[in-house]
């Protein structure tokens, strides 16, 4: 086996490999020990309706800290992840996890909140996504209402009718879809009238301008406007300013997730802090 023994080394070295896919190669085999020697973890970031402080949900975000190295970003690694087909196994465990953590807080009587997991567009094209995502929530008896799916709008780039029906699938079995970094993708508004989603997450970069520059707040007004008439509640992503959260409520967006009133933070913090679960504001 080529990849998984110390005798095989000169596979890493081969003066035939450039630089980047000896990297690569080295990146790939430490993320397959990563899941089988648990080295994963989740973070989770809370997600405020911001009027009343009161916390709807937390998002799980992957995190990967590799035995004495550095902890290296999701941005890095997923991609790699996702060519790899490793995202599968991996996405299985993030969304396994994320519901044990949700029904545990609950448990403890912690505000009953949603947990939001990443989905990326190589698991949701995988044949077996919609049954094991039941088999998921039924083996952690998870609430299936307290389960959120972000999607992003590159799964509609491929086979309109196949993402229509497992999107539908996921809807029916009562679970809550939000299409994430919405307005940076690929596809066009046709989608948004076909696609059963449940919440638009307007984008990071467009939230950002918002105090740099202020040429996307038109574009934030027409994204707000757009989700209300079309049924569908809507939350920023990555507030950072007071400024950007004052202009984000008068548009009427009232949800919001970021560093201005929390990080993303294991799960020991976020049971530890209490500012945690309900805003002072
Ligand atoms: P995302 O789903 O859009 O997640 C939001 C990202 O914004 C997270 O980065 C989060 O830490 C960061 N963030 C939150 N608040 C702020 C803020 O106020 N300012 C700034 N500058 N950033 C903020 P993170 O954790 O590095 O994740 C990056 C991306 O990796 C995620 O973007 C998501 O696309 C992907 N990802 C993370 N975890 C998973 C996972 O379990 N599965 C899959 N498929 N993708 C994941
Ligand atoms: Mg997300
Ligand atoms: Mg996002
Ligand atoms: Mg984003």
């Amino acid at each position: 086996q080529a990849r998984s023994g110390g005798a095989c080394n000169h596979r890493f070295f081969d003066p035939a490999m450039n630089a980047a896919e000896q990297e690569r190669l080295v990146l790939e085999h430490a993320l397959h020990r990563a899941l089988k020697q648990n080295e994963f973890v989740l973070h989770y970031q809370p997600q405020y309706d911001v009027p009343s402080g009161r916390i709807v949900g937390v998002e799980a975000l992957l995190r990967w800290q590799p035995p004495g190295g550095e902890r290296i970003s999701p941005a890095a690694f997923i991609p790699l992840l996702e060519e790899t087909g490793l995202i599968v196994p991996v996405g299985e465990w993030v969304l396994r996890t994320a519901c044990l953590q949700a029904l545990k807080w609950q448990q403890a009587a912690h505000p009953p909140i949603r947990v939001a997991v990443n989905l990326s567009a190589v698991q949701f094209r995988q044949a077996g996504l919609v049954q094991t995502v039941r088999r998921v929530l039924d083996e952690t008896g998870l609430d299936r209402r307290c389960l959120e799916l972000e999607i992003t709008e590159n799964i509609a780039l491929h086979n309109e009718e196949a993402v229509i029906s497992t999107l539908t699938q996921l809807r029916d079995m009562g679970i809550r879809l939000a299409i994430d970094d919405f307005g940076t993708g690929y596809s066009s508004l046709h989608y948004l009238q076909r696609f059963p989603v449940h919440k638009l997450k307007i984008d990071r970069s467009f939230v950002k301008d918002i105090t740099d520059a202020k040429a996307d707040r038109p574009i934030i007004k027409a994204i707000v406007s757009l989700a209300r008439n079309l049924g569908l509640a809507v939350i920023a992503e990555g507030v950072e300013t007071p400024q950007q959260e004052e202009f984000l409520r008068s548009c009427g967006c009232l949800e919001m997730q970021g560093y201005l009133f929390c990080h993303p933070l294991s799960s020991e913090d976020i049971e530890n802090r209490n500012s945690v679960w309900q805003l002072a504001r």
